[in-house]
C-alpha cells in the first residue's frame, strides 16, 4: 500500500478534520466495507481491509440497485452514467400468483432509474478499484476482537495478530462478530421467512427489462435479467415456521423449489421449471443497532441494521453509510466526534427503511379477503405507487 503523505496535527484535527494519512481498518470486504475502504483511500487514509474469507466471492446473484445506492457508486468513480456490468432497469410489474395476471405496472422512480448488478461484478468492481487506490485488502484475515485505547483502537484477529488504527471501521455484515462489542450480546432472531436465490440462462431481450414481482398468499417471487439479459436472476419467498438447519444457508432441491411455489402461475411457472441449481437463506434478523460506535470503532451496513429484502434497500443503505461515514470524518474536528455525527446522521434514516422493508413482508404475501382489497388499492393507484418509496430513492448522500 503506498501511504497518502501525513498531514501536519494542526490540519488533522481543527475545526474540520483531513483524513490524509489517518489510519483505519475495515473488517469485512463486502460492498459496504470496501465502498467505505475506497472513499476513505481516495480522501489519502492509510487503509487495511480485513476479510475472514480466503478470496471475495459473493453467493446469491442479484442486486437491485436504487438512485440513491447509485449516487453513492457514481461518486466513488465506479459507476459512470451507463454503469459498467449494470442493467438498467424500466421498473417493476406487479402480478398475482394464480395465473399471473399483472396487477400494476411500477414505473421507474422519477428521481432515477435502478439498475440490477449480478453481486460478483460489482463487488468486483469496488475490490478492484481499491485495490488500484492502494487500499491493502487482506484475505483469510478473521477478526476476533476490537479494543479502545487512547486515540486508536486495536484490532485482534483470530491468528494472533494485532494491528492498530485511529478508526475501525465493522462492515462484517448480519452476524457481526464485532457489534456485540458495542450492543452486548443479541441473538438474531429468525424472520419466519425464507429465501430461495437461483439464476438461470435467459434469452428474451427487451429494450429496457422490467423486475417482476408475483405475489401468492405466504410466499413471493421476484425475477429481474442481468448480465445483458443471459441470466435471470430468481428470489422466491416463503413464510415458513421453522428452520431446522444449523447454518443459516444451505444447497436446496429445485423439484422441492417447483412444489412449494406449484400454485403459481404464469410466467413464474416457466421461470422456476428452469431451475437447475438453487440455493437457501434462512433470514434472521437484529434490530438496528443502539450503538453505532464507541469514538473508535463504527458498525457500517448490515453490521448496523441487518434488513429483510423486501424493499432491496440493504447494500444501497451501506452505501450511503460508507459516504457519510467519510463525510462525518471530514467535516469533524476528531475521529470520536465524526463518528458520533455518523451515527446521528445514519440511525434515523436506517430505522425508516427497515420499517419499510418489514412492512412489505406483510403487504407481499396477504391472504384472503386482504389480498383482493390490497389488489384493487394497487390497480387503482397503478403506476403512481412509486412516489410511495421516493423519500427512499431521492436520499442522495453524495449532496
Ligand atoms: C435474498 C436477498 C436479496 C437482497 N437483495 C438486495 C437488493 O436487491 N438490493 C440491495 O440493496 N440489497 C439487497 N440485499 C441486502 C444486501 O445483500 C446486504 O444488505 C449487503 O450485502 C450488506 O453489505 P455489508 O457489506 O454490510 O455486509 P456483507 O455483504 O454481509 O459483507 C460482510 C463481509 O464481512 C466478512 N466478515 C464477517 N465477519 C468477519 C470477521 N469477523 N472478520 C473479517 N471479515 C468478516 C464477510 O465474510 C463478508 O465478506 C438482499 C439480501 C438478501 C438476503
Amino acid at each position: 500500500m503506498t501511504p497518502g503523505p501525513v498531514a501536519p496535527a494542526f490540519l488533522r484535527y481543527g475545526s474540520a478534520m483531513n483524513i490524509n494519512g489517518l489510519k483505519f481498518c475495515v473488517i469485512g470486504g463486502g460492498l459496504g466495507g470496501l465502498a467505505a475502504a475506497l472513499a476513505l483511500r481516495t480522501r489519502g487514509g492509510r487503509v487495511t481491509v480485513l476479510e475472514q474469507a480466503p478470496a471475495l466471492t459473493e453467493v446469491g446473484a442479484g442486486l437491485q440497485i436504487s438512485a440513491n445506492g447509485m449516487a453513492v457508486l457514481r461518486a466513488l468513480g465506479v459507476a459512470s452514467d451507463v454503469p459498467e456490468a449494470g442493467q438498467l432497469s424500466g421498473g417493476t410489474v406487479l402480478r398475482d400468483y394464480r395465473k399471473g395476471r399483472v396487477i400494476s405496472r411500477i414505473a421507474p422512480p422519477a428521481v432515477g432509474p435502478t439498475y440490477y448488478y449480478h453481486r460478483a461484478d460489482l463487488l468486483d468492481l469496488l475490490h478492484q478499484a481499491a485495490l488500484r487506490a492502494g487500499v491493502d485488502v487482506r484475505l483469510g484475515a478473521r477478526v476476533e476482537k476490537v479494543r479502545k485505547h487512547p486515540g486508536e483502537a486495536e484490532i485482534v484477529l483470530q491468528n494472533g495478530e494485532r494491528l492498530r488504527a485511529e478508526c475501525a471501521i465493522a462492515a462484517d455484515g448480519g452476524r457481526s462478530a464485532i457489534r456485540p462489542i458495542l450492543n452486548g450480546a443479541e441473538a438474531p432472531e429468525f424472520t419466519h421467512q425464507v429465501a430461495w436465490r437461483a439464476t438461470i440462462p435467459w434469452e428474451h431481450q427487451e429494450d429496457v427489462p422490467r423486475a417482476s414481482l408475483t405475489m401468492g398468499p405466504g410466499r413471493h417471487v421476484v425475477s429481474y435479467p442481468l448480465r445483458d439479459q443471459s441470466l435471470m436472476n430468481i428470489v422466491a419467498i416463503e413464510e415458513r415456521s421453522d428452520w431446522q438447519e444449523e447454518g443459516w444457508r444451505r444447497q436446496g432441491d429445485p423439484d422441492d423449489l417447483r412444489t412449494r411455489f406449484a400454485d403459481f402461475g404464469g410466467p413464474v411457472r416457466d421461470i422456476l421449471s428452469k431451475v437447475e441449481d438453487v440455493h437457501l437463506w434462512a433470514l434472521f434478523l437484529r434490530p438496528v443497532a443502539q450503538k453505532w460506535q464507541n469514538g473508535r470503532l463504527a458498525l457500517l451496513g448490515d453490521a448496523a441494521h441487518p434488513t429483510l429484502p423486501f424493499m432491496a434497500q440493504g447494500a444501497c443503505l451501506a452505501l450511503e453509510d460508507a459516504w457519510i461515514l467519510i463525510r462525518s470524518l471530514q467535516d469533524h474536528s476528531g475521529v470520536t466526534r465524526a463518528l458520533a455525527a455518523y451515527e446521528a446522521a445514519r440511525r434515523p434514516r436506517a430505522r425508516q427503511v427497515v420499517a419499510a422493508a418489514g412492512a412489505n413482508a406483510r403487504n407481499f404475501h396477504l391472504r384472503g379477503p386482504m389480498r383482493f382489497a390490497a389488489q384493487a388499492a394497487l390497480m387503482a393507484i397503478g403506476p403512481r405507487l412509486a412516489r410511495r418509496y421516493e423519500w427512499i430513492y431521492s436520499y442522495d448522500a453524495t449532496a
